[in-house]
């Protein structure tokens, strides 16, 4: 069983399941926010790690305890086993509104649509049975309809792609200059521009953040390592930064 507490108080708890993903998938982290015995699912994955994820969630919450599903953007490693986690608990889905329509193509049962809830571009507030959740913009990054999680109660980010690395031998950052070789790659292909890392920074350095807490790889924790992955994105050029007429030439 999986599934490693990384914030618990009296009524509050989060847990990262981290082990789950098959080996040839990119590794996923799925992430449970429960407050006085209610969840939110964050980023539940796809049709590999349901079964497995909802006997570990289980251990945690009961199922019909979990009210809402968190959808970062639409991407399968997210979205791909919703209608599953739609027939087997009551909880109502959140997307971005851009997304809406695609999510049929996934699979999703005509019955089930109206529980899945489009979110506005400039996000929204969300009480989880007295918590109040942030949902932050974070659009082109990477997804043009993205959106983030900052739970006000355990003052965790939930970065979704941003701050994600691959194949780091560790699930918490030590040293943050040895860390960018495993994000500077993805960050520069996935993530669209620095003008919304920059947007993004100014946003989120009015939070008060104790742990980041991105879909794929390392948790940064600590203020000192979050202050330090806000710096290094918004100085980072990527995406339409990079793009220039070797690659865009005729193949
Ligand atoms: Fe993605």
């Amino acid at each position: 069983m999986s599934g490693q507490v990384i914030f618990e108080s009296e009524n509050h708890k989060v847990v990262l399941f981290e082990e789950l993903t098959p080996a040839s998938a990119v590794q996923a982290n799925q992430y449970l926010i429960i407050h006085n015995g209610e969840g939110m699912l964050l980023d539940p994955g796809g049709h590999k790690v349901f079964s497995q994820l909802k006997r570990d969630i289980s251990a945690h919450l009961p199922p019909n305890k979990l009210r809402y599903i968190f959808l970062s953007h639409q991407d399968p490693d997210i979205v791909a086993a919703l209608n599953g986690w739609l027939l087997t608990t009551n909880a109502e889905a959140y997307i971005s509104k851009l997304w809406l329509r695609f999510l049929p193509h996934f699979g999703l049962e005509k019955n089930f649509e109206e529980r899945v809830k489009p979110i506005e571009d400039k996000g929204t507030r969300l009480d989880l049975n007295g918590c109040e959740l942030l949902i932050l913009p974070a659009h082109f990054l990477h997804s043009p309809g993205n959106f983030q999680v900052y739970d006000t109660c355990s003052k965790i980010l939930f970065s979704g792609d941003l701050g994600a690395s691959l194949n780091q031998p560790y699930f918490f950052v030590e040293n943050f200059e040895e860390h960018i070789k495993y994000m500077e790659g993805f960050h520069k292909r996935y993530m669209a521009s620095n003008k919304v890392l920059k947007l993004w920074a100014n946003m989120v350095r009015k939070l008060d953040i104790e742990i980041m807490a991105p879909q794929h790889g390392a948790i940064f924790k600590g203020k000192e390592l979050v202050n330090k992955f806000i710096e290094w994105a918004e100085n980072l050029k990527c995406g339409v930064d990079l793009m220039n007429e070797d690659i865009y030439s005729i193949p």
